[in-house]
């Protein structure tokens, strides 16, 4: 199997001419091929000596973008599920609104956190995505829309602190100023609390906004939804945010899932509006997507009502979100990897 060429960086690329003896501006032209025209044949860089795309198709694959299968109208919330080289799926949403195109990626196969409300972690965790399968989801997406998405939440199946090198290498590639130029304050990298990719990313040079779910007030009941709490614990967690805001003077968005009878009382959201007290943050409440798997049922409008009511009579900015995609198991923590159904697909269409 050759590897991907969106996997290369644009000094990778350089290092590649230079080996093939080319000059180092034919990395800048097949970079713009790539991502600015968006090009899935290495016979359609026109301006690239044969002899040059011979060698790269020898040693890289540029795949023909085809989704395995497409869910949804065209104007709406899409589910794509892709096929991997290895026979491996991964599903990716394209939210589109009036004025921007949001793209919500996968950066795992499966995942290994297991967060119970959560049908991403059901099947357990297959492997990490490459940069270039991460990458290969925003081109597929581009070609579908006819545009570049505006925006970019890793927000799909697995975990992308853990996948870190990867997820941060994709970061660079969709930011390059060159190429897909998408600013860096429209990627969000969302987190299940894995401390240790917060204190990375606080260090790197392009600053992406971050998201980190919380779903709980305190340890006790994160623990019940969230086995990552046993290993960052809530506290920790909260100090490597303040930390983190302190660094970086970003604020940070805290995703807080609604369950009935579980952490949506007034007496929750008092101990979360405790909890955040001089973090700079906003709480994005999100209705509990059905996930078969969970039994949890969605808060109640009056009980949410409450919730956010307390939140902001404590001066903490907090918002509802709609619920995008549920009719297509595509809202939030409604992914899979769609391994299973994609053998299925392929072997009905095989
Ligand atoms: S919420 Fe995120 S970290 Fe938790 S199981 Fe789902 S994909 Fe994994």
């Amino acid at each position: 199997m050759k590897p991907l060429i969106y996997n290369l960086d644009l000094p990778e690329l350089e290092a590649i001419c230079a080996e093939l003896e080319q000059p180092r501006f034919r990395a800048g032209q097949i970079w713009r091929w790539l991502y600015v025209q968006r090009v899935t044949e290495w016979g359609a860089m026109r301006n690239i000596p044969g002899s040059l795309s011979t060698a790269l198709a020898d040693r890289f694959s540029l795949p023909a973008p085809e989704p395995l299968e497409i869910e949804g109208r065209e104007d709406e919330t899409r589910k794509l599920l892709i096929s991997l080289a290895d026979g491996e799926c991964v599903e990716t949403v394209m939210i589109p609104a009036v004025d921007c195109r949001t793209l919500c990626l996968s950066s795992q196969v499966g995942c290994r956190f297991h967060c119970t409300f959560c049908a991403s972690g059901q099947d357990g965790f297959q492997r990490q995505l490459t940069s270039g399968e991460i990458v290969q989801q925003v081109i597929l997406a581009s070609r579908l829309w006819g545009d570049r998405p505006t925006h970019v939440v890793y927000m799909g199946v697995g975990e992308p602190f853990d996948n870190y090198e990867a997820v941060f290498k994709s970061v660079r590639t969709l930011n390059n100023a060159d190429g897909l130029r998408i600013g860096a304050r429209r990627i969000t990298i969302s987190t299940c609390g894995v401390v240790s990719g917060i204190e990375r990313l606080a260090e790197e040079s392009i600053q992406v906004e971050l998201s980190v779910s919380l779903h709980a007030s305190n340890g006790a009941v994160r623990t019940t939804l969230m086995p990552v709490n046993k290993t960052w614990p809530m506290d920790t967690l909260l100090d490597t945010c303040r930390a983190y805001t302190s660094r970086t003077r970003r604020i940070i968005t805290f995703e807080y899932t609604l369950i009935r009878g579980v952490n949506d009382s007034e007496a929750h959201a008092r101990e979360l509006a405790a909890r955040l007290k001089r973090l700079p943050c906003r709480v994005n409440l999100i209705p509990l997507s059905d996930v078969p798997e969970y039994a949890g049922k969605p808060s109640l409008p009056a009980a949410a009502d409450l919730f956010i009511r307390t939140l902001a009579a404590h001066h903490i900015n907090a918002t509802l979100r709609a619920s995008k995609g549920s009719r297509l198991r595509a809202a939030c923590g409604q992914l899979r990897s769609g391994r299973e159904e994609g053998r299925s697909r392929r072997s009905i269409i095989a």
